[in-house]
């Protein structure tokens, strides 16, 4: 299959270890926002990417000095965001559900991308951009009607505003924001927050466990496109590598999870998504670089002891 991905003869060993590990596996795929930068969605902790200190939860519920700057921002953001189209990463991912090789497919991603591209099992880890709840009545209410309000209450300032820079989380960096009229929950008037989960917020317990179980079923855990920084997606590197299941993890930079990964690959997550779910990667074969194999299916002794 021509793929417009690293030419066999240039890429590193590791990248064929990488799709014979996976292939014929069950795996879970562990995706970031690196994931999404090939549709146009910045990583903010990807190389060469502006620091930013996002929103955390506790300023949020600070004020309404806070959630004004919030959502005008995200306002702006939301009308470019909602553009962006899944990428041949995510097509791939949803392919792979299809063959039976992605038993489940963990995103901290919020972007929705994934469900566009066709994906159906999976867990958005840090919930989805296009909900939003109620903080007093748990009312959950679509984003796209909230924007209809925002666009109502605020006419013409996600235009005027439009060359503002795009975050992953649908945020733009903005400072004129004087005068943002802030909607609130149609039912009960309460604070209306997007359903995704910001820094100094915890993910719900049950779903944190649907993921570690899924991870405790799979034969391989996948990481695409994360740095793995925060301890809400590498807990179940960590997880993973405890219970002797072979990591992989492809993703431009460095990760936290490096040394526990398996095999390691520095490139984009597009051409190798795309490769991994070509017809070569439906169906299990028999090795052929026995030299190469990682199996640590079952856990080394080291692994055991602790
Ligand atoms: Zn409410």
């Amino acid at each position: 299959m021509e793929v417009h991905s690293v030419a066999s003869r240039t890429r590193p060993p590791a990248y064929d270890a990488a799709l014979h590990l996976l292939r014929g596996r069950r795996f879970v795929a562990l995706t970031g926002a690196g994931l999404s930068t090939d549709s146009g969605i910045p990583d903010y902790r990807g190389p060469g990417s502006p620091v930013r200190t996002p929103m955390t939860y506790q300023e949020f519920v600070s004020g309404t000095g806070a959630r004004q700057r919030y959502w005008a921002r995200s306002h702006v953001g939301w009308a470019r965001m909602r553009q962006a189209l899944p990428n041949p990463g995510h097509l791939a991912l949803a392919r792979l559900e299809q063959q039976g090789a992605l038993s489940m497919l963990v995103t901290q991603n919020v972007d929705g991308l994934h469900e566009q591209a066709g994906s159906t099992r999976m867990c958005a880890l840090h919930g989805r951009i296009v909900d939003v709840v109620c903080l007093s009545c748990r009312a959950r209410t679509s984003r796209r009607v909230l924007q209809e309000r925002l666009e109502r209450l605020n006419p013409g300032f996600a235009t005027r505003h439009g060359q503002a820079t795009v975050r992953p989380d649908g945020d733009v960096d903005l400072t004129t924001v004087a005068g943002f009229a802030v909607p609130t929950c149609s039912s009960c008037g309460g604070v209306l927050k997007p359903d995704v989960v910001f820094f100094g917020e915890n993910v719900p317990k049950d779903r944190v466990q649907r993921c570690y179980d899924a991870v405790d079923a799979a034969e391989a855990l996948l990481v695409a496109g994360s740095s793995l920084a925060v301890m809400s997606g590498l807990r179940f590197v960590r997880h993973a590598h405890k219970r002797g299941i072979p990591v992989v993890i492809v993703n431009r930079g460095q990760t936290r999870g490096d040394p526990l990964a398996d095999i390691r690959l520095d490139t984009g997550t597009s051409p190798f998504l795309t490769e991994l779910s070509s017809p070569a990667g439906a169906t299990p074969r028999e090795p052929q670089e026995t030299s190469r194999r990682t199996d640590r299916a079952r856990p080394s002794p080291a692994n055991t002891s602790a």
